[in-house]
């Protein structure tokens, strides 16, 4: 899979996410193995927080790991905005970090911005590194005002990536935070790259765009919303899903790489934006 350098990482341009999963007994094994699924296949990349499931993401996450070489998998996760000050934040890590089953995150994030200055969040995210709990630290919900603030704070500039919503039916970011990434070779992280299978966006799957595009690739959908997202410069996308079936899906819609023309069929039914509009967030 393709790579992007950033902050001294490796991160590859597709992983999976951990919301909602952890937080049901009966749903487990299909959910660890459906994580499990993704590794078998070539995943390495995950993404959770101390929020999902008030930790069951992380110690599921933590769970399905335990066989694997925890060197070759990459873990992000992310901080609340209350917990991200000089108080709680190592508490906040170390937390995580037992939960996971792990000693280091390989990226950990501000889940989104609150009261806590982001110089204060800054510093004790680069003392989390020089102490080895974590590799690199970036940040989420952070919109291109808010990163223009963080790019001025002593060592903003060593942020990883900005993880945001991104998907075929809420394309603000191509506006100005996307092309702010990008001329300064920062990830984006996308999340809700299939619109949390099709919810957030009616009409998103079975729109005649998405299906003609679909039908041309032998793809489904689904397939097509993450090609989409892949087909920007400097995206990582991670989907969720607890079914080993639909992560197999997933994994198979790297095969699909969209073209301009593809992406101008997209563009008739769910436009790209002409003008700023703020950040959407779920
Ligand atoms: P996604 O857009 O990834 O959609 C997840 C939904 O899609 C699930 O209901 C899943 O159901 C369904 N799905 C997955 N694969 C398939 C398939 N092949 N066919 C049909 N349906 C499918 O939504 P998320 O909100 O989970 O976003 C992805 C990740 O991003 C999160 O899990 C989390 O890690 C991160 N995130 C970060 C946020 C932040 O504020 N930083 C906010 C929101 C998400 P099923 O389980 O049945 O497959």
């Amino acid at each position: 899979m393709e790579m992007l350098q950033t902050a001294g990482l490796k991160l590859p341009r597709m992983g999976l996410g951990t919301w909602y999963l952890g937080e049901s007994v009966r749903k487990e094994n299909a959910e660890l193995e459906a994580l499990r699924t993704g590794i078998e296949l070539g995943i390495t990349l995950f993404d959770t927080a101390e929020m999902y499931g008030d930790g069951g993401a992380e110690r599921l996450l933590g769970k399905a790991i335990k066989p694997y070489d925890r060197s070759k998998l990459q873990i992000v996760s992310k901080v609340y905005p209350h917990n991200a000050g000089r108080n709680h934040i190592f508490q906040s890590c170390e937390n995580s970090l037992r939960r996971l089953g792990t000693d280091y995150l390989d990226v950990y994030l501000l889940h989104w911005r609150g009261s806590v200055p982001l110089a204060e969040t800054v510093d004790c995210m680069e003392e989390l590194k020089a102490q080895g709990k974590i590799r690199a630290w970036g940040v989420s919900n952070l919109d291109t005002d808010d990163m223009d603030e963080l790019e001025a704070v002593r060592n903003g500039g060593n942020c990883a990536l900005d993880q945001v919503l991104y998907h075929l039916g809420s394309r603000g970011i191509e506006y100005d935070l996307l092309p702010w990434t990008q001329q300064r070779g920062m990830p984006v992280m996308t999340y809700c790259p299939l619109a949390q299978g099709g919810r957030l966006r009616r009409g998103l799957l079975g729109s005649s765009a998405v299906k003609k595009t679909a039908g041309k690739y032998q793809a489904t959908p689904i397939q097509i919303l993450l090609a989409f997202v892949l087909y920007q410069d400097n995206t990582i996308a991670i989907p969720r899903s607890g079914s080993a079936a639909h992560v197999r899906e997933l994994v198979d819609s790297l095969r699909v790489t969209l073209t301009a023309e593809d992406i101008a069929l997209l563009s008739k039914d769910f436009p790209a934006p002409t003008r700023k509009t703020y950040l959407d967030i779920v």
